[in-house]
């Protein structure tokens, strides 16, 4: 699929996406928020739910949390507007409440169409009912800055999902913004595994995908060793490239930084140490709690050691 014919596909699904009835949601809404970006990226961000700000513009992550979430792109070198962001659902959760598992799945189709017309490398979790559609039943506390293949059922046919906090839980939880730039800056990382999968994923009959797929466990998730020896099978399978074209050589890393360490519970609750949070930290409530941040601890300028590749 070009660019071209890939902009008329989201197009057609964000037009549907404006219009949509299958859930309550579509009673309270202002814009629907289909989701924005760059149609032929690699990278994905999925977040919640669009907050009283988005739903105001149509637009995703335009508050405090998208404010913060573009500073943490920033961080790595990249920008926003080279990746796609879109949620879980795309209308506005009234009073910014959690979405019900029946909105979820109503919307589910959208994203599900959206991944495929996107073919991304990584996909890159925000807070926990994003988590839970690329890593069901595990806990965010406990899987962040990890990821796992995602299961193709969810659009991301040949992909890496890769979960963090969403960024609004820093502004309920101090601490987490840290946490949310070290599992941040592990992303060029993850890409460039995600790349090699599927540069050395062999295209080929279904009787050789089944007996290499067997030897990985699905629904395990995968530090970056293991997921290099799990995958170790398929590169000596190799018969074509992947469904997309090779992605264009990087601005070479001169070294792979190291991937993903273990995951340091934040709270002293580790079953759920994220906080609830309002969708959009840009509510007016979230307004004081963001002026006492420090934004400038997180770098505008990509530092040396995270400069070491770009997107495109
Ligand atoms: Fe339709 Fe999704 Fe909006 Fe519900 S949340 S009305 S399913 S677009």
């Amino acid at each position: 699929m070009t660019p071209a014919e890939r902009t008329t596909a989201l197009e057609a699904i964000a037009g549907e996406v404006r219009v949509c009835t299958r859930c309550r949601l579509a009673t309270g809404r202002t814009n629907a928020v289909p989701g924005e970006g760059r149609p032929d990226t690699e990278v994905v961000f999925v977040g919640e739910g669009p907050g009283q700000n988005e739903d105001q513009q149509g637009r995703p992550f335009v508050g405090a949390a998208g404010g913060l979430l573009t500073e943490l792109i920033g961080s790595i070198g990249w920008q926003r507007n080279e990746v796609f962001i879109t949620n879980v659902v795309k209308c506005r959760p009234p009073g910014n409440r959690d979405p019900e598992p029946d909105e979820m799945a109503a919307c589910a189709p959208f994203l599900q169409r959206q991944l495929e017309v996107l073919d991304p490398a990584l996909v890159v979790t925000l807070g926990r009912y994003s988590m839970g559609t690329f890593f069901p039943g595990a806990r965010i506390g406990q899987i962040h800055g990890q990821f796992r293949p995602a299961d193709p059922a969810t659009g991301a046919r040949d992909a890496i999902a890769f979960a963090m906090y969403h960024p609004a839980a820093a502004f309920r939880q101090l601490s987490l913004k840290e946490t949310m730039r070290d599992d941040m800056a592990r992303i060029p990382s993850v890409l460039i595994e995600a790349r090699r999968g599927r540069t050395e994923r062999p295209q080929v009959e279904a009787a050789a995908i089944s007996e290499v797929t067997t030897q990985v466990e699905p629904d395990a998730i995968l530090e970056p060793d293991q997921i290099v020896e799990a995958e170790a099978p398929l590169a000596k399978a190799v018969l074509e490239p992947g469904p997309r074209s090779a992605p264009e050589p990087l601005l070479v890393p001169q070294a792979t930084p190291e991937l993903a360490p273990e995951p340091k519970p934040m709270t002293a609750d580790p079953d759920d140490p994220e906080p609830t949070v309002p969708i959009d930290a840009g509510a007016d409530d979230l307004t004081e709690v963001l002026a006492s941040i420090d934004m400038h601890a997180i770098p505008h300028e990509p530092s040396p050691e995270t400069d070491q590749m770009r997107l495109f």
